[in-house]
């Protein structure tokens, strides 16, 4: 069966599984109102799943994007805003700190990531660019030995619980993609500041932030030659990640609307032996079904940055149908489905963000089928070993 696991990955996720399963379930619900997660991320923390995209040298457990993928999908299941906010530790933030880093800053902040000391922001999003990367704003002047960053970021997860942001912004005079790169802020920098706050659908808040001739020390700039590049080849990470949380949060509303079937009653029998129920139940896991392999074989690419093409595939697929399945569950439910009463329409809430971040469906789309155009040979067709 695939994934091939060993008997050490299937206990990792299981263990995860049953403490999301006893311990945040029961409080999935206080956390809709931007309360963040603390003591679910400090359990987190004390399994060591805080640190699986930290190498084993500064003491995360170093796993590769499908186990992180597989944890991910177990927290959905029960509760969005928690998955959301181990995303930022396990996801491209911690993954772009561990490859492009200095030493000195890996030493000081991996440690504090596997054990929830230091939350990590990524900042890309601002206010006049979203996915028009290439006219961002925010910008780093070189100033003799120093750099000074200027700007805003907006819709920003986990700002006023992070540590440490890692903003992509203009590093050099270049224009569009060319001149973009990374530098890393530590919270309480001068200059910087939380300036706006926006309550989610999904439940968690989000933030604008400022930065004020912001001065940070050179070795903060982590990535400047052939910098977006690479950020892209990182961020592919994030394209199997976000789809993850959609995966679970489509199982959780599968669960439940199973468990619902089959107690509800109607014309004197449960609406599970009804067969217009039954497809419907089938429909949701056939998609469920299909949308885990594909997105598996997408993490599975990693090396260490899974495969663009299928991870871009793997985010459309699996995003539109947590969409699909959520609204499904909700409508097995009738009308208390619409209600706080049920799980499910917190599960819908959440699903609905798989297809805004980490890439929107449209220029994913886009994407695929420029590759498409250029990868299939009009003579040879597709081979059929997978992404060409
Ligand atoms: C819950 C949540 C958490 C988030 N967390 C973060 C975070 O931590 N850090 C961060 O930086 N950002 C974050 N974001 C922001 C997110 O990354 C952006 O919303 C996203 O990149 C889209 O940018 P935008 O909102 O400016 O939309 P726009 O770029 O303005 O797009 C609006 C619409 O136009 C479409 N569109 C744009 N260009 C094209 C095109 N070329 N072809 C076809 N259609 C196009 C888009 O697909 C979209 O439907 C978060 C968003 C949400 C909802």
């Amino acid at each position: 069966m695939f994934p091939n696991l060993s008997d050490e990955q299937r206990r990792f996720v299981q263990t995860v599984r049953d403490l999301a399963q006893r311990e945040f379930r029961p409080r999935a619900n206080q956390y809709m109102d931007g309360t963040f997660p603390w003591e679910n991320m400090r359990a987190l923390a004390e399994l060591g799943v805080l640190g699986m995209a930290v190498p084993e040298e500064y003491g995360g457990l170093g796993l590769s994007v499908l186990d992180t993928a597989l944890v991910l999908e177990e927290i959905a299941k029960v509760c969005y805003v928690t998955a959301m906010a181990v995303l930022g530790e396990v996801g491209v933030q911690t993954r772009i700190i561990a490859t492009y880093a200095p030493e000195p800053i890996k030493q000081r902040i991996l440690p504090a990531v596997c054990s929830g000391d230091c939350l990590l922001a990524i900042c890309m999003t601002e206010p006049d660019a979203g996915t028009d990367v290439a006219n961002y704003r925010t910008n780093v002047d070189h100033v003799g030995n120093a750099l000074r960053l200027n700007g805003v970021k907006t819709l920003i997860s986990r700002a006023d619980e992070a540590g440490m942001f890692v903003v992509f912004t203009r590093v050099d005079k270049q224009q569009g993609r060319a001149g973009i790169g990374c530098v890393l802020v530590e919270k309480g920098t001068p200059g910087f500041s939380v300036t706006g706050k926006f309550h989610t659908m999904g439940g968690e808040n989000l933030h604008e932030i400022r930065f004020e001739d912001c001065e940070l020390p050179p070795e903060n700039l982590v990535l400047r030659e052939d910098g977006f590049r690479k950020l892209l080849s990182a961020f592919n990470t994030q394209r199997c990640l976000n789809p993850s949380i959609s995966l679970g949060l489509a199982e959780g509303a599968l669960e439940e609307a199973v468990k619902y079937a089959k107690e509800r009653r109607a014309f004197g029998r449960a609406i599970a032996e009804f067969q217009g129920m039954r497809w419907k139940l089938a429909e949701m896991y056939r998609d469920i079904e299909a949308s885990r392999s594909i997105l598996y074989r997408a993490c599975a690419s990693a090396d260490p940055f899974p495969d663009p093409l299928l991870a871009a595939a793997a985010k459309v697929t699996v995003n539109e149908m947590a969409l699909r399945v959520t609204s499904e569950a909700i409508q097995v439910h009738g009308g208390y489905g619409f209600t706080d009463e049920f799980p499910v329409s917190r599960f819908y809430r959440g699903a609905r963000y798989g297809t805004l971040g980490g890439g929107t469906t449209e220029t994913l789309r886009d994407l695929i089928g420029k590759r498409v155009l250029a990868g299939v040979d009009p003579t040879d067709g597709i081979f059929g070993l997978g992404a060409f």
